[in-house]
């Protein structure tokens, strides 16, 4: 803490040698490479306050150190916070490149996020699920950084903090809601097996001898006995009056500001997402209308209910999908099919010297289906980019097919898009171009997600979907629209992200009941009733994190159709894109100022 101190003093002093005028008087080339020492001296100091964070990004030399979470920690974090945002005021924007300007945004936005969840949000006290040590010991066990010596070292010294850790977490806890209660529970008690189970299954793999082993298994009895002594302590905690698991309109709209750095407040994305089903709602009855015969047939008579309307066409449509077997070929085989598309309508540059690499994916994710990215740490640039695909291999055939319905060939391709190309991987291909630690580090979750929501809209627009699409017999990416039944589909699709914003708000500001969430669900977003059910516990033990993909894709959305407005025919969709990702994972309304700021500056 000294030295960041210290360096705050050092900076008022340039500033002063200048003459007042502030330390960013030399030339701008002074400036950044002041600001990119200043950013490297800050990352440093974030990773002695978070090693445990810093473990998890790839950086490794913190790997020994478990914190305990004690008021005086607190105070070191929060003085960390303050004195580095001292450090930036100094600095000031002027004369820092695009780059610099928007990293300077987001450790801002950090820093102050930290201290408000330090003072005002204060989770630390009735959320106990946020103590839980199994993870970082298992992605130490898990890790490839090292040799497995040298990591189960690390292991055996940061087990040692283990019982003052849960002692410091019992004395924070105060209040907590019963669902975090539960959760913590739950989650303490399931990672219990990394300490009974792959521990030991690494010690047997390890050239330890006896004598060490048993070192190791005492410290790790004594950790386990404070895991499930802190579960027995929670079960039994009095709490006749549990704080609530809703957020309240306060907290939420000020964790909407630090978590998505939107343009717009919580209340306008509400009523845009409100209008959103709405206007979705429309369309989809109008589709469905028109494909009832061709569905349901000619004699079938049509329910009165539009929403009953249109979950008969989709459950009908959704019979249209692949076999158990050939999941992961139909997804590889799309890809292409994808690229020759975007090339074709002159979408966005595809860089073909970084090609997906697609794989089956790993036993540890196994289960979770479908398909996601994996992207290299920033500490680990060299990391190939994977195309996880997952496999129905061993499946049930009743689990199976619910699954296929759900990712019947329209919603399939979707997926790919907002996965793969032109979604997350090539978002993830761009923002390597402007490397910066810090947007690694603290990407903007809206700005990534709404980019790949916005790029299934984007894709159906420009006409991907329609009946031609990828028929490899003609070899051709289609002509013409989308088709009626895509349309429909990406409509489903589309409502969930839209729901998911209208659910996470209703449920902590407005009170919403569990009963009318999952008819928002089921009956007007077509879920299933797993899924919703699953939805429900997902918004009772998180707040805003929902709203990041209808919020990301309607500023990009929005800031799409503001250009093409003032810039009319010379509005070109390929530039605006190229534009757009060039600034890395920076929030978008951080973008669109940069953006708009070039353009006047062009005009004059
Ligand atoms: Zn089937
Ligand atoms: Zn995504």
């Amino acid at each position: 803490m000294k030295k960041m101190i210290l360096y705050g003093i050092c900076l008022l002093l340039t500033s002063c040698g200048a003459g007042g005028a502030g330390v960013n008087s030399g030339s701008e080339g002074d400036v950044n490479a002041r600001f990119d020492g200043y950013k490297n001296r800050f990352i440093e100091g974030l990773w002695k306050i978070y090693p445990g964070w810093a473990s998890s990004q790839g950086y490794h030399k913190y790997d020994d150190v478990l914190v305990i979470v004690t008021g005086q920690e607190r105070e070191k974090e929060a003085d960390f916070a303050s004195d580095n945002l001292d450090s930036l005021r100094l600095f000031g924007l002027k004369g820092l490149t695009d780059n610099n300007k928007t990293d300077y945004r987001m450790i801002e936005n950090q820093l102050r996020g930290a201290l408000w969840a330090i003072n005002d949000e204060k989770a630390w006290e009735w959320n106990p699920s946020i103590y839980n040590v199994s993870g970082g010991f298992a992605d130490i066990l898990n890790g490839t950084y090292d040799s497995l010596n040298v990591r189960l070292h690390h292991f055996y010294a940061r087990l040692k903090a283990v019982p003052d850790y849960y002692k410091a977490a019992k004395k924070n806890i105060r209040n907590p809601t019963v669902e975090h209660t539960q959760l913590a529970i739950e989650q303490n008690l399931g990672g219990v097996s990394v300490f009974e189970k792959e521990l030991e299954e690494a010690l047997d793999k390890s050239g330890w001898s006896n004598e060490e082993k048993k070192k190791m298994r005492k410290r790790s009895e004594e950790a386990v006995k404070a895991i499930k002594n802190f579960t027995e302590w929670l079960k039994k905690l009095p709490n006749e009056t549990p704080r609530s698991f809703r957020l309240g309109k306060e907290l939420y709209a000020k964790k909407f500001e630090y978590d998505i750095q939107s343009g717009y407040t919580i209340d306008q994305i509400y009523d845009k997402a409100m209008a959103h089903k709405a206007e979705l709602h429309k369309k989809m009855y109008e589709l469905a209308d028109k494909l009832w015969e061709k569905y349901m047939g000619a004699s079938e008579l049509k329910p009165t209910n539009r929403l009953v309307e249109i979950k008969s066409v989709i459950d009908k449509i959704s019979l249209n999908h692949v076999q158990p077997d050939s999941f992961q070929t139909a997804i590889e085989q799309q890809l292409p099919v994808l690229i020759q598309f975007i090339k074709d309508k002159d979408l966005i540059y595809i860089d073909p010297s970084k090609p997906l690499v697609v794989r089956r994916e790993p036993d540890y994710m196994a289960g979770v289906a479908g398909a996601s990215i994996s992207a290299p740490g920033p500490y680990d640039k060299n990391g190939n980019t994977y195309y996880n695909v997952g496999s129905l291999s061993g499946w049930d055939k009743e689990k199976a097919e619910s699954y296929l319905r759900e990712y019947n060939t329209y919603i399939l391709q979707i997926l790919n898009i907002h996965e793969a190309i032109p979604g997350h991987y090539t978002q993830l291909v761009y923002s390597n171009q402007s490397p910066s630690l810090i947007k690694s580090l603290f990407g903007n979750n809206a700005m990534i997600e709404g980019w790949a929501v916005y790029a299934e809209r984007m894709m159906l627009e420009a006409g991907y979907g329609s009946p031609s699409t990828g028929s490899r017999q003609a070899n051709s990416t289609g002509s013409g629209q989308a088709s009626d039944e895509m349309w429909l589909m990406y409509y489903k699709w589309n409502l969930r992200s839209t729901c998911n914003t209208i659910l996470d708000y209703s449920v902590h500001t407005k009170n919403m009941s569990k009963e009318d969430a999952l008819n928002l669900l089921i009956n007007e977003a077509f879920q299933q009733k797993t899924e919703a059910e699953n939805k429900w516990r997902r918004v009772s033990v998180t707040q805003v994190q929902l709203c990041c993909y209808f919020t990301g894709f309607t500023e990009i959305y929005d800031f799409r159709e503001e250009m093409k407005k003032k810039l009319g025919d010379k509005f070109n969709l390929k530039q605006f894109h190229e534009k757009f990702l060039s600034y890395g994972s920076a929030p978008v309304k951080y973008i669109k100022e940069l953006m708009l700021a070039e353009m006047n500056e062009t005009k004059k």
